[in-house]
């Protein structure tokens, strides 16, 4: 049983963990990683690009050859971006799947592009669903493209991106994927669910520093790319076709980074690969929400759309809990938070993700109440209105 299971050897003495989704904590041998310079063009610089590559298209379960891995410098809104520009052509039209700001983020970068763009929003308590995906591109035959955002951060809901995909190709339309915070812990298996690419950055759950991310896409997509970026850095297609050509990125790539992500999947590999990363983010999630709940505090979400990547709780209603005193005090005791980032109630977040195991999380649980007990705060329940408008919208 994982129970009896050793801790995690802490990130580096007197570091506090991040329970962010990244940047996450990373593993000391990661950050070890990066103590070296590295020449871009050199064959040994090539040869870590290549084998990023193939453990990438390999996590994504492609055993024929049909997809390939793009890296992209930049931050995982650069790699969105640079797929939205490059998959859709410019007479495309885009229904963006939002539940939350990573989804709203998407569909404010099509507005960037200059492309057609239509929205399903679905507030920050609910999924979109198959039906109501499959009606809308019913009622718009002009639609070529879905996005889709697997486990939507900003809440921690995870998205039913099979039943979505389902409802894409039985129209004939096709599927992108911002699977950002989900990649590397949870499934997304080419053979179970189709999608023409999807995206995911170094410092999420292959817990990786910041730096690049990376789109993986079906071949024939990428060829079909060519011509359609508005971006010259964000082409994917012209990155992908360089990379075939010479091994190389196209510009500057973050080499330090690179370095540290080979070590990451490495550990991801040692550790079991996306089902072992999961099972450990789920025990994390699961000990944290149950030993929170046990505080009083209450979760944003039903137990059905939890994930196991981040979980949202209400702040409490007791006047005493200021929410950057409970930051302080948790930060204080080794564990960065975060706060919420939902439009109408006050909530914060903690995450699941990176480097720790289920003891570092009881020593999370410890640690808020303890700080609440610091505060003088006697109840974490929410404010009875932020019960009402969850029992309203979550219905
Ligand atoms: C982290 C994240 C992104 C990218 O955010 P950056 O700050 O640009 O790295 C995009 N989508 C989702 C769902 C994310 O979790």
């Amino acid at each position: 049983m994982s129970t009896s299971a050793p801790p995690l050897p802490s990130p580096r003495l007197g570091e506090p963990y991040l329970l962010t989704p990244g940047p996450l904590t990373t593993a000391y041998e990661v950050k070890e990683a990066m103590l070296r310079d590295w020449g871009s063009w050199d064959a040994d610089f090539r040869a870590l690009t290549r084998s990023l590559c193939d453990q990438l298209v390999a996590l994504a379960g492609d055993s024929k050859g049909e997809f390939a891995c793009v890296p992209m410098q930049g931050s995982g809104s650069y790699c969105v971006e640079a797929m939205l520009g490059s998959f859709v052509p410019r007479d495309g039209k885009v229904l963006v799947l939002a539940n939350g700001a990573y989804g709203l983020r998407a569909a404010e970068t099509m507005k960037y592009l200059g492309r057609a763009c239509t929205l399903i929003d679905k507030g920050d308590y609910l999924p979109p669903r198959g039906d109501e995906v499959g009606a809308a591109l019913d009622a718009d035959p002009a639609i070529t493209h879905v996005i889709a955002i697997h486990c939507e951060t900003s809440s921690g809901i995870l998205n039913p991106v099979a039943e979505i995909s389902e409802a894409v190709y039985a129209r004939g339309r096709k599927l992108l994927i911002d699977s950002m915070s989900a990649f590397g812990a949870i499934d997304l298996d080419v053979n179970r669910i189709r999608y023409e690419a999807m995206v995911s950055s170094a410092n999420k759950c292959i817990e990786g520093v910041p730096g690049f991310g990376f789109v993986i896409a079906r071949k024939t997509e990428l060829e079909a790319a060519k011509g359609n970026s508005h971006s010259l850095s964000l082409d994917v297609h012209a990155q992908w076709a360089s990379m075939v050509k010479t091994g190389q990125w196209r510009y500057t790539p973050p080499t330090h980074v690179v370095a540290a992500f080979l070590e990451a999947l490495r550990i991801h590999a040692a550790e079991g690969g996306v089902a072992g990363r999961g099972a450990r983010y789920t025990k994390n999630r699961d000990v944290m929400v149950a030993g929170m709940r046990a505080l009083g505090f209450e979760t944003l979400l039903k137990d059905r759309w939890l994930s196991p990547i981040i979980v949202t709780f209400f702040c409490p209603a007791d006047p005493k809990f200021v929410f950057t005193d409970f930051y302080d005090r948790m930060k204080a005791k080794g564990f960065i938070i975060y706060p919420g980032k939902l439009t109408v109630v006050d909530s914060f977040r903690i995450g699941c993700i990176g480097r720790m195991d289920e003891h570092v999380m009881r020593k999370v649980v410890k640690a808020a109440g303890e700080a609440l007990a610091e505060m003088g705060v006697t109840s974490a329940a929410p404010p009875a209105a932020a019960l009402e408008e969850r029992a309203k919208l979550a219905a």
